[in-house]
Parts: structure tokens; C-alpha cells; sequence
């Protein structure tokens, strides 16, 4: 849980992580590697900047007051 500034609330709120995985270039079974790969990283508690460079997810903020979705890749690339 992370304290960030919520445009639709106006103010600073609680703010949840949430991640996706994006659409996998890669074979299925790669895919599910990866799959495995990020329940057990999401299982540990530090969800940090080596996570967020991954670039097949997509990190999202929730606000926990609104529920507000905001896109947080820390990437460069943005397709
Ligand atoms: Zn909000």
C-alpha cells in the first residue's frame, strides 16, 4: 500500500498495487513460467522498481477511496 496523489479524489490516498500481465510475444509455456515466476514474486511483499521494469506487465495504482485505476509503468515503452 502505497500513499499517492489521486486525481479524481483530489488528494492523496491509499493507493493498491495491481499488475497484469501483458499479452505474452513468447510460447505458451514461457508464459506460464513467467506465471509461476510472478505469483511467487508477488507472494514475497516487496513489490519494487525490479518489478516494475519488467516490461510484459502492466502496474496499475488502484486508489483505495475511489477505486481509480492509474497506469504506472515505470518503462519507457508504452504500446
Ligand atoms: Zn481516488
Amino acid at each position: 500500500m502505497a500513499i499517492q496523489y489521486c486525481e479524481k479524489c483530489g488528494k492523496e490516498t491509499e493507493h493498491k498495487e495491481l499488475i497484469k500481465q501483458k499479452p505474452s510475444k513468447y510460447g505458451k509455456s514461457r508464459k506460464e513460467k513467467f506465471k509461476e515466476f510472478l505469483s511467487g514474486f508477488l507472494a514475497g511483499v516487496a513489490v519494487g522498481p525490479a518489478l516494475a521494469s519488467i516490461e510484459l506487465i502492466d502496474r496499475y495504482v488502484v486508489c483505495q477511496e475511489c477505486g481509480h485505476k492509474k497506469l504506472e509503468n515505470h518503462g519507457e515503452e508504452f504500446q
